[in-house]
C-alpha cells in the first residue's frame, strides 16, 4: 500500500501504545506488514516497475512514484500531528510511528536500486513480499487507488472527529 494508508496507523499506533518511540517503531513497522496482506490493487503498478526492461527505464518508473507518495505521505503526517486526536501524543513518539509503517517499502525500494542487493536485504524483501495478499485481487489499479484514498479520509475523518 502507499504511504499515506501506513502512515496515519503507525500514528495511531504511536497514540494507543505505550513506552515511547522504540516500542511504536515496532508496532509501526508489524502494522504494514498486517496492511499490506489487505487486497490494494497496486500489484499492477510493482509488475509494471519490475518487468522494466533495463536499470534505467525502472527507475524513470519508480521514482517518480516514490516522490509523489513521500510527499502525499509528509501531507498526511503534518496534517495528523495537528489533529485532536494524536495532539497529547509526543512527536518522536508520532514519528517513530509513521517512520516504522514506511520501513519496509524503503528497504524494498533500496533494494530495487542497487543492480546486485546483498543477500540480507534480500531475505527482508522477501519477507516483505509474502506479507502481501496473494489470492484473487479484487481491485484493479483504479478501484485499489480509490479504496487506499478511502481509507486515508477514514483516517483523517476520525482523527479529526
Ligand atoms: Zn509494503
Amino acid at each position: 500500500m502507499f504511504s499515506p494508508v501506513h502512515i496515519p496507523v503507525g500514528m495511531a499506533l504511536a497514540h494507543w501504545i505505550p513506552g515511547g518511540p522504540i516500542p511504536v517503531f515496532c508496532a509501526g513497522v508489524l502494522s504494514h506488514l498486517v496492511l499490506d496482506a489487505i487486497p490494494h490493487g497496486d500489484a499492477g503498478i510493482g509488475h509494471w516497475v519490475h518487468s522494466s526492461p533495463n536499470h534505467v527505464t525502472k527507475l524513470q518508473r519508480l521514482l517518480p512514484m516514490v516522490l509523489v507518495d513521500q510527499i502525499l505521505g509528509a501531507g498526511v503526517f503534518f496534517l495528523l500531528l495537528s489533529s485532536p486526536l494524536l495532539a497529547s501524543t509526543g512527536f518522536w513518539t508520532l514519528f517513530a510511528g509513521a517512520f516504522g509503517s514506511i520501513l519496509p517499502d524503503y528497504i524494498s525500494g533500496f533494494r530495487d536500486l542497487l543492480t546486485k542487493p546483498p543477500s540480507w536485504l534480500e531475505s527482508i524483501h522477501r519477507l516483505h513480499e509474502k506479507c502481501h495478499y496473494r489470492g484473487k485481487e479484487p481491485f484493479n489499479i483504479v478501484t485499489g487507488l480509490i479504496f487506499q484514498s478511502g481509507l486515508v479520509g477514514l483516517s483523517v475523518f476520525f482523527a479529526f472527529r
